[in-house]
């Protein structure tokens, strides 16, 4: 290929399982990108949570950088500096004893489902292998992930799904209640649930769910791939609620735009993926783990983390006050940099089309779900571009609603 890239070669080159807008980016700063005929957009989506420091922030591409010069791989027949560093460093600044590394959100929930089924295998019998999730959750795109996750049109169409696997309504105990027994061997939640609406957790459910699993001899796995790293004031969402998992999963801010993944464990349930047991090529890469050790260190900062409820604060500021204009959304919610706004019943199943509206206005956002707006910025996202994001979103709104 010499010519210039263009949208049309995404359907004649690539597998058609996504729809990708029209522009295509070649280059960011901070929360500002710029397209191929070099328009500016500012940036509320943030790679879907995942350029928590904005695009290529000095501390990430220093860090990069560095190591590019050092070494990249040895694969797990060698451990390697970066990787010990970044594990030593998510021990020593959460509940967890124990870490294993690897490339996405995907995997490391792969990782926490199968030490769930095999620690208790191992330490209760077969007997102990029912897995409880939730309605509308979402955990990956690996077959055991989207069989546990709570949407089945991702599982349907790919023939028989995992066995064991029981869904609950989020947020309702008694739901859990009617499902769970002495032959849970696990309970995943995301905190807050993301690509399922922006729905934070009510803390009496979190603490109901650790009761529930402390009776039961069953792990309580806490998916905190798009919650971590600082996306809702704390290091991790389970800080906030005071609710201690025995599993923990991060992927996504937690590299930046680097991929990586990561499970928390304790000295307890570690042992059960002992040697042989689980793997993966790339898992503790070294150039990933510089990147996402540079990302948790600067993250994990009163400064950083102190900013994020700032902006949160500001963030809900214009989304009233765009809403007390225009009446589309019926609830703004949301913890930190992961902002929901629920479309009015007028406007139902319409977020979608807010998107390329507002491309057009310069600024980017997400959807979560056909009925939520969706924002994850950057966590250092200056002021100015909120603002100035904020007034490019309100005029694509305008348009949404001048078109009824
Ligand atoms: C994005 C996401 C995943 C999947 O992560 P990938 O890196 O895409 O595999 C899992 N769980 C949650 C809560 C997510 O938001």
């Amino acid at each position: 290929m010499t010519q210039t890239p263009t949208r049309s070669d995404f359907d004649q080159y690539m597998v058609p399982n996504y729809a990708p807008q029209k522009t295509i980016p070649v280059r960011g700063e901070g929360s500002r990108l710029w397209d191929q005929s070099d328009r500016e957009y500012i940036d509320f989506a943030g790679g879907i949570a995942v350029n928590s420091l904005g695009h290529c922030h000095p501390v990430l591409v220093n860090a990069l950088k560095d190591q590019a010069d050092k070494l990249w791989h040895l694969a797990n027949v060698y451990t390697n500096e970066p990787a010990l560093k970044l594990a030593g460093t998510l021990v020593e600044r959460t509940f967890a004893d124990k870490v294993y590394l690897c490339s996405s959100g995907g995997e490391a929930n792969e990782a926490a489902l199968k030490l769930a089924r095999r620690f208790a295998h191992d330490t209760h019998g077969e007997h102990k292998d029912k897995i409880i999730s939730f309605r509308q959750s979402f955990h990956g795109r690996t077959f055991f992930t989207v069989s546990v996750g709570g949407q089945p049109k991702y599982s349907q169409g790919f023939g028989p799904v995992p066995g064991g696997i029981l869904h609950a309504e989020y947020n309702d105990l008694d739901s859990v209640r009617e499902l769970v027994g002495d032959d849970t061997c696990a309970i995943m939640v995301e905190p807050m649930q993301g690509e399922g609406g922006i729905l934070p957790a009510d803390p009496a459910f979190l603490q109901g769910l650790r009761e529930l699993c402390d009776e039961h001899d069953a792990l309580l796995v806490f998916d905190e791939v798009q919650t971590g790293v600082g996306r809702t004031g704390s290091l991790y969402a389970y800080m906030e609620y005071g609710v201690t998992p025995d599993i923990l999963t991060s992927a996504k801010a937690l590299g930046g735009g680097f991929p990586v993944g990561a499970m928390l464990t304790t000295d307890r349930v570690a042992p059960a993926m002992g040697i042989g047991t689980h793997g993966s090529t790339y898992g503790g890469n070294a150039l990933a783990s510089a990147v996402a050790l540079a990302a948790v260190e600067h993250i994990d900062t009163a400064e950083v983390l102190g900013g994020v409820k700032q902006r949160h604060d500001l963030f809900r500021e214009h989304l009233e006050a765009i809403n007390r204009q225009h009446g589309v959304f019926k609830e703004i919610r949301g913890m930190g940099l992961l902002i929901g706004a629920e479309m009015s019943d007028e406007y139902q199943g319409r977020a979608k089309e807010i998107l390329p509206l507002a491309i057009e206005e310069g600024v980017m956002a997400l959807i979560a779900g056909p009925n939520v707006l969706r924002m994850a910025p950057s966590l250092v996202i200056p002021e100015a571009d909120i603002a100035e994001g904020m007034a490019r979103l309100e005029r694509a709104i305008a348009r949404l609603v001048a078109a009824q």
